[in-house]
Order: C-alpha cells, then sequence, then structure tokens
C-alpha cells in the first residue's frame, strides 16, 4: 500500500512568523508514521524548508508550464525544486476558476513539474451544480483523463479529489460519495499510470480532527490536502495522527 500523506495547502496565508507552526509539527513528529507536507505560499518555500529539518516536506501551490523566461510573476518549477520544495500542487479549483486552468493547462505543468523533479498533485472536483446534474463521477473522469500527463507515475504524481462545494464551507461529501469517486479514480488511472495501484489519493475538502478518522477510513483514501486546518499545528496534528 501506498504511503499515506498528510498534505496542508496554506492559499494565501501565513508569513514568516506562521513557520512557528512549522516548528511545532517537527517537534511532534520526530519521526512521522505518514509523510508531512506543507504547501506555503512561494515566498515562505525556502524559510520553511530550512525549518522543515527534512521530516516534514515543502512544497509549492502552482508552477509555470515553461522552464524559464519572459513569465512575468510567474514561477518556474526548477525554482521551486531549487528553494526546497519536493512537490507542487497543480490545478486546485482556485486556480481553474480564477486563473482559467484547463486540463490540458494542469498537464503541461505536471510534465514541467515532473522534468524538475517534483512530485505533481493534481486537484479534481466537481462544482455543486454538477454534483446536483449527475455529472460527478463523468467529470471527474475527464479532468483526470485531461490533467495527467504521460509520464505520471505513483512516484511523481498523487490525485486530490476536491469537491469545490466542500471547500472551506464546512461541508462534506458523505463517506459514499467519496468512497464513489476514489474507486473511479483508482479504476480510471489502470491504463494510463503503470503503477496504478501505488498512486496516492486524497481527500480534500473541509476536513478537520473530528472528521478525519471517518475520511481516512475509506477504501482508496490514501491521505488528505487541508486548507483550513493546516495553518495551526494544533489542527493538523490531530489530522496526521488519525492517518
Ligand atoms: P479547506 O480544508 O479549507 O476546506 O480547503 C481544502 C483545500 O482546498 C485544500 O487544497
Amino acid at each position: 500500500a501506498p504511503r499515506k500523506l498528510a498534505a496542508g495547502n496554506w492559499k494565501m496565508n501565513g508569513n514568516l512568523a506562521a513557520l512557528a507552526e512549522i516548528d511545532v509539527l517537527v517537534a511532534a513528529y520526530p519521526a512521522p508514521g505518514c509523510e508531512i507536507l506543507i504547501c506555503p505560499p512561494a515566498l515562505l518555500i525556502h524559510p520553511a524548508k530550512a525549518r522543515a529539518d527534512d521530516v516534514i516536506a515543502i512544497g509549492g501551490q502552482d508552477c509555470h508550464d515553461q522552464a524559464s523566461g519572459a513569465h512575468t510573476g510567474d514561477i518556474a518549477a526548477a525554482q521551486l525544486r531549487d528553494a526546497g520544495a519536493t512537490y507542487v500542487i497543480l490545478g486546485h479549483s482556485e486556480r481553474r476558476a480564477g486563473h482559467g486552468e484547463t486540463d490540458a493547462t494542469v498537464a503541461a505543468k505536471a510534465t514541467a513539474a515532473h522534468a524538475a523533479g517534483l512530485v505533481a498533485i493534481i486537484c479534481l472536483g466537481e462544482t455543486e451544480a454538477q454534483r446536483d446534474a449527475g455529472e460527478t463521477l463523468d467529470v471527474i473522469a475527464a479532468q483526470l483523463h485531461g490533467s495527467i500527463p504521460a509520464g505520471a507515475t505513483a512516484a511523481n504524481t498523487v490525485i486530490a479529489y476536491e469537491p469545490v462545494w466542500a471547500i472551506g464551507t464546512g461541508r462534506t461529501p458523505t463517506t459514499d460519495q467519496i468512497a464513489e469517486v476514489h474507486a473511479l479514480m483508482r479504476d480510471r488511472l489502470e491504463g494510463k499510470v503503470a503503477d496504478a495501484a501505488e498512486v496516492r489519493l486524497l481527500y480534500g475538502g473541509s476536513v478537520k480532527p473530528g472528521n478525519a478518522s471517518e475520511i481516512f477510513a475509506i477504501p482508496h483514501v490514501d491521505g488528505a490536502l487541508v486548507g483550513g486546518a493546516s495553518l495551526k499545528a494544533a489542527d493538523f496534528e490531530p489530522i496526521i495522527a488519525a492517518l
């Protein structure tokens, strides 16, 4: 079975002082039983890496699909790697919605991430309207097919199921709904990725200390991608412990 992953996405939150939360996690989990990842804003990656003490992995939240060049304001995958990142979140719904990223954009960025030696965490998720229309499984299958590039392996790719309506809302799908989507993702990875059974599948969307154990017991859930509850070590620690 793949090694479980507890990933925190700080989004556009935090500052240098907030890196003290990483010190608390390092002290609490000197030899964690699962992999722990924090994805802070890009400016904090380098100082976060220094604090993470090789106990906690550090990742970016986006990268460009080109290796370098005239792309004002963007960050190349190799620059994330140079700063100490080993992961990058790609295709988060906030980037798909706020920056017009398509499945093709995400796949191109994932190829760039792989070329730079980063593990790509590729995010998929239906909107509430899509779920209400009964389109969830079709949406996820299409996003998975279009967002995962050639060359993806269990070593360089993680998939995160993040229903858009569950992000930051305190609402979560039922265990049956999560199980249904994760089983579909595992199934559709066959034929697309050689070692499909080993690809880690994360759930994200209002994961909290109070619901983590129930979510982690669902088949094909290999960890979580946590937003709000990753900002404070006191909230993230019980989620890590539940893995
Ligand atoms: P919340 O945990 O704040 O709902 O955010 C989930 C998320 O979008 C992680 O990428």
